[in-house]
């Protein structure tokens, strides 16, 4: 009945054993009696006050029935032993609540006493055996048997039980602990996972400290210098630290004398674990704070977790050792090649990786110097030229020796660059009564220009590096992906483009030029596309491969062909006031018939020429002044307008400029993005402007990616503007629709 169930206190604690602060406090023999009987509880308790048990004392919790019996053991189960009255609201209540017990909380290790207070109601055989119940007996011959006795014996198989169990959960917990220690891979990784499994080992929260000698093989043990090599929980601040500055100078204190004395202390309270140097390779303390004593089985458990935990050190101690060959440059104690690849995936993988750079450094006469003066003073000589190197890139920069004099240095676009090195050139060495001067070659890579693996980008640097030799010592080179394809890629790419040709697959997209007066599209740059599904790559890859061959003529055929397709479609929507710009390459004007073919081409369609642009860079002018600005004056003639490209980037000296033969000048994007600096930067820029004016050209900005920058372009005198600010490159259908759409 549940009205009868209204609990005395369901979890009263009716006696706990006397509080001594100064003993050492021994964990008592929990017993829960649940009876509806008050008198009998009554006699219980009196007798139970005070009494101790196999040297422990006894705490007594009493509860009136099966459901507040129930209601307890919902949030406490750690009893020794539960004394259960079989009659309680109904004539089965005690076997019910002791199935409940057994089988629905899972409780296996207390033992159980099943109380009846008349005869008769002794419980069948297998009742006892199904349920594991230790005892059996009448209210009434408690007296005459002795309820310590009975407890006495219930108890002790409870505590023979709770060791074995223990044991074996807790041998279960180590080796999922050394499985755990497997995969540390450093000895920081593996104090961590030490203080981790020590927690879960004992039951206590993660928070302790591991603590490593400061001694390496060859020092003598610094003890007081110890180091913190692992914390949790509230310690954690003090990873890296020495012990010496922790606040509670006791810990500190406890984890010198473990290491000192190399042994193991115990208190009640905390743990100092201590792990010897013949099996970790190194002496550690790991203290941990228990809160109570641990028991016999614990303490064993923790000499077993001392074992493993010490193999797990010298595991880790072994594979960073291997590490370090594996990653380490012997003789200067840097990375070495396979190093610094680790470094540049990781570099990779960080936000301003794409930027980063990869720089090698190579002597220039360093060859034969092993020979002629021997091992040491090579070495010497390397040594010599790594020091300055390391102060030209300090940290974050990682300096790297790649093979005997080829040095590395990897880090941000802002702190790597060619010109540094230059100073280490010349520098005079004095080495073994002997002066040395030497000069260094270089190359420079930015970590985002191959995407693939770190070792494809090594070579690519490598094989600049050899370019720049080539060019004679002190060279310093940047990577250039045109001049760096490989001999067989360059094969292959060839032949994809020549496919690519014959299928008719290049296209022109259509990038919007615009008037900045009147913020109206006055035409289009026609810029060739090879799209990706049919295998291609951006035009500044394949156009100066085409340059070296034929193909260029069988592409600037197509790319006449299109843009005057493109005029007439333009007609056909609209739009007959657009020019499209197309680009041309130094090569194409070389066939005799060039001209002449524009010329043919533009007249057969019916076709102004004053809408057709043809842009030529201005390096490609200067290389070839001579021949160029006459035929580029006879295509001007025949009303094709003439751009020079890439204005300011060809060196055209002012005594050049005034002979280009052009209507446009077009300002290289470089210049534009110096737009909005601080230094001499945008002066610069104005005086690109004002020279393309002194030709008499229009200025075209090209590259304007800001409203910025269109507002500054244009109060400084351009009067065109090119770029992601007014629209990106398009395909013919979409860019038509792009200009209807624009207000008129
Ligand atoms: P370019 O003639 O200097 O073309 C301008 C390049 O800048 C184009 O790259 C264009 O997409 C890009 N660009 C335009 N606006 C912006 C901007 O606001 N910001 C930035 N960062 N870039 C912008 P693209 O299309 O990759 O062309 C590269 C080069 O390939 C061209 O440089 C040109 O020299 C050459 N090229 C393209 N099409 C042809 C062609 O049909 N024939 C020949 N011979 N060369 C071509
Ligand atoms: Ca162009
Ligand atoms: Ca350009």
């Amino acid at each position: 009945m549940l009205e009868d169930d209204h609990p005395l206190d369901p979890d009263r604690i009716v006696f706990r054993p006397e509080d001594n602060a100064s003993l050492p406090r021994l964990k008592p023999w929990r017993i829960l009696a649940i009876d509806d009987d008050i008198d009998f509880q009554a006699s219980l308790q009196h007798t139970l006050k005070g009494a101790n048990i196999l040297d422990r004392p006894v705490e007594l919790h009493l509860a009136n029935g099966r459901q507040s019996a129930a209601h307890l053991l919902a949030r406490d189960r750690d009893f020794a032993v539960i004394l259960v009255d079989v009659v309680m609201e109904t004539d089965d209540a005690g076997l019910r609540l002791i199935k409940g017990i057994r089988e629905m909380l899972g409780m296996v290790e207390p033992r159980i006493i099943l109380l009846t207070g008349q005869p008769g109601f002794a419980p069948i055989e297998d009742v006892m055996r199904d349920y594991d119940l230790s005892d059996y007996c009448l209210k009434s011959d408690l007296a005459k048997r002795g309820l310590k006795n009975i407890l006495t014996g219930a108890i002790r198989a409870y505590h023979q039980l709770a060791t074995i169990n223990g044991a074996r959960k807790g041998l279960q917990l180590i080796l999922e602990a050394s499985n755990r220690f497997s995969v540390a891979r450093s000895v920081p990784d593996m104090a961590s996972a030490a203080l981790a499994e020590l927690a879960t080992l004992l039951g206590i929260p993660e928070e302790g400290i591991v603590a490593v000698e400061g001694a390496s093989v060859a020092s003598p043990p610094n003890v007081a210098g110890a180091a913190i090599i692992g914390a949790a929980g509230r310690y954690a601040p003090h990873i890296g630290q020495s012990i010496a500055v922790l606040p509670d100078t006791s810990i500190a204190q406890l984890l010198a004398d473990t290491l000192a004395e190399r042994s193991s202390i115990s208190a009640t309270a905390y743990q100092v674990l201590y792990i010897p140097r013949q099996h970790a390779l190194a002496d550690y303390a790991i203290y941990v704070e228990t809160g109570r004593p641990l028991g016999e089985p614990e303490t064993q458990l923790l000499a077993v977790f001392a074992a493993n935990a010490a193999k797990g050190f010298s595991n880790v101690a072994l594979i960073s050792r291997l590490d370090r060959m594996a990653y380490e440059d012997d003789l200067l104690g840097i990375p070495n090649r396979n190093g610094l690849l680790r470094e540049i995936e990781r570099i990779r993988l960080s936000p301003e990786g794409h930027s980063a750079q990869l720089m090698l450094v190579d002597l220039d006469n360093f060859a034969g110097i092993n020979e002629a003066f021997g091992v040491a003073v090579g070495n010497a000589v390397l040594r010599a030229i790594y020091a300055p190197l390391r102060i030209l890139f300090p940290p974050p920069c990682i300096v790297g020796r790649i093979s005997a004099d080829l040095f590395a240095v990897l880090g941000p676009e802002s702190k790597v660059d060619l010109s540094r090195v230059e100073r280490i050139s010349h520098e005079e060495l004095h080495i073994a009564g002997q002066s040395f001067r030497f000069t260094v070659c270089a190359s420079q890579i930015a970590v985002g220009e191959l995407p693939g693996e770190a070792a494809d980008l090594m070579r690519a640097a490598r094989s600049t590096l050899r370019r720049a030799k080539r060019q004679g010592q002190g060279s310093l080179l940047k990577h250039d992906p045109q001049v760096e394809l490989e001999a067989g890629a360059r094969f292959e790419l060839m032949s994809r483009l020549a496919h690519a040709i014959e299928y008719d697959q290049l296209e022109l997209h259509f990038q919007p030029m615009v008037d900045f007066d009147t913020g109206r599209i006055i035409g289009a740059e026609a810029l060739i596309r090879w799209p990706a599904e049919h295998g291609g790559v951006g035009p500044d890859v394949f156009i100066p491969l085409a340059e070296k061959s034929s193909y260029i003529h069988a592409i600037g055929n197509r790319v006449l062909e299109q843009a005057c397709a493109a005029l007439l479609r333009f007609d056909a929507a609209g739009l007959g006031g657009l020019t499209v710009s197309i680009n041309a390459s130094a090569r194409q004007f070389e066939s005799p018939t060039f001209i002449g073919h524009i010329v043919h081409t533009l007249k057969t369609r019916g076709i102004e020429a004053r809408r057709l642009k043809v842009e030529v860079t201005e390096t490609a002018v200067v290389e070839n002044i001579v021949r160029l600005t006459s035929q580029l004056a006879a295509l001007r003639a025949t009303g094709v307008r003439i751009a020079i490209d890439d204005f300011g980037t060809g060196q055209a000296s002012l005594a050049y400029v005034h002979l280009l033969p052009a209507d446009l000048i077009k300002l290289d994007m470089s210049f534009v993005q110096r737009i909005g600096r601080q230094d001499r930067s945008e002066a610069i820029t104005k005086i690109m402007i004002d020279m393309g004016h002194a030709i008499g050209a229009d200025l075209v900005a090209e590259g304007v990616e800001t409203e910025a920058q269109a507002i500054w372009l244009r109060k400084h005198g351009c009067q065109i503007g090119q770029g992601w600010h007014f629209g990106r490159p398009m395909p013919l259908p979409e860019f038509i629709a792009f200009c209807l759409e624009q207000p008129s």
